[in-house]
């Protein structure tokens, strides 16, 4: 592992193993590549930290640590911005930016860790962005997040992928035979009401994404996990929960149940706690494994791209 990624340091002027004339002179010919706090938020409980960066050319994105009893988890974005237009999602409303390099997605990282001093277990790639609508740079980076030499020594089983099904993307990706764990946005039973909430629907069926889930089991030996975020009235009835069960029979999967945190403005409530476990319950009678995640961050606005939506101008520290 090179030195300034062991230490989290991204400031030329901070590598005080150099001598002073050689940070002068790096500081002179090279771009300082670090990633510049606009805002940190700790939520009451101290469970989770969102931090929102402003990037070289003034790019806005938020990342989030969450602390778990196995350890901290990184949240990252790989896009500033998201072109998927989910209709319960903040990210694609203050506007897309572009998509970040893999050196970008690892500062995140690196710099998120070096902040609360503490070592980071688990890396998801779940915040703002479609992280498989900028492919190469996402493996690149789930590579380097690897590397022992050259990165952070990091497990794949540690890296969690979410997409909202880029079928071919996903198929791609399946190719590389990475260990990692595939996360797939559901958040609905069916197709007509997949394409009420998420737009890119329409482009891939909701058969042929389930269709895709196995075959990346078949590529890659790894079950995937499907996101089924909860909202009020919209997608958390008993019946739904059947169906859903129905659909996924016989598929080697995992649900993961996400009480909802609500963006203001857009119209979708969370559940109730009632709901959200008769749902869980109706699943597993019907043997859909599935676990309730646990919903960090209410205070910190944790639902992605809420923070770049509410900050879009505030200086940023260490530009
Ligand atoms: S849920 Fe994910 S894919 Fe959909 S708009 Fe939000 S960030 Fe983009």
């Amino acid at each position: 592992m090179l030195e300034w990624q062991r230490k989290g340091v991204s400031d030329f002027s901070e590598m005080t193993n150099l001598s002073l004339d050689l940070r002068e002179q790096l500081s002179d010919t090279f771009k300082r590549c670090g990633l510049a706090v606009v805002k940190e938020l700790d939520s009451q409980d101290r469970d989770s930290i969102k931090f929102l960066y402003e990037l070289h050319d003034r790019q806005r994105i938020e990342t989030v640590l969450m602390r778990y009893r196995f350890g901290i988890s990184c949240c990252i974005s790989s896009e500033a911005g998201c072109l998927m237009g989910c209709a319960f999602c903040a990210s694609s409303l203050a506007g897309y930016g572009r998509k970040l390099t893999s050196g970008e997605m690892f500062a995140q990282v690196a710099q998120s860790a070096r902040l609360v001093n503490q070592r980071i277990r688990n890396v998801t790639i779940m915040g703002t962005g479609e992280p498989l609508n900028n492919l190469e740079a996402l493996i690149d980076f789930l590579k380097r997040l690897h590397d022992p030499e050259f990165g952070l020594g990091m497990s794949y089983r540690n890296m969690t992928v979410s997409t909202c099904g880029l079928i071919d993307k996903m198929l791609v990706l399946a190719a590389e035979v990475l260990p990692i764990t595939l996360s797939i946005s559901l958040h609905a039973p069916n197709q007509e009401l997949r394409e009420q909430l998420m737009p890119i629907a329409r482009l891939y069926h909701f058969d042929d994404l389930l269709a895709a889930a196995q075959e990346w089991t078949l590529r890659t030996g790894r079950r995937v996990t499907f996101e089924y975020a909860l909202f009020r009235n919209v997608n958390d009835s008993r019946e739904q929960a059947r169906e859903l069960a129905s659909k996924l029979r016989g598929c080697n999967c995992h649900v993961n149940l996400i009480p909802a945190n609500p963006v203001p403005g857009l119209g979708f409530e969370p559940s109730s706690k009632e709901k959200v476990n008769s749902f869980q319950e109706e699943l597993s009678k019907h043997g859909i494994n599935a676990t309730l995640r646990r919903s960090l961050g209410l205070d910190v606005n944790a639902a992605c791209g809420q923070l770049r939506r509410q900050l879009p101008d505030d200086k940023a520290e260490g530009l």
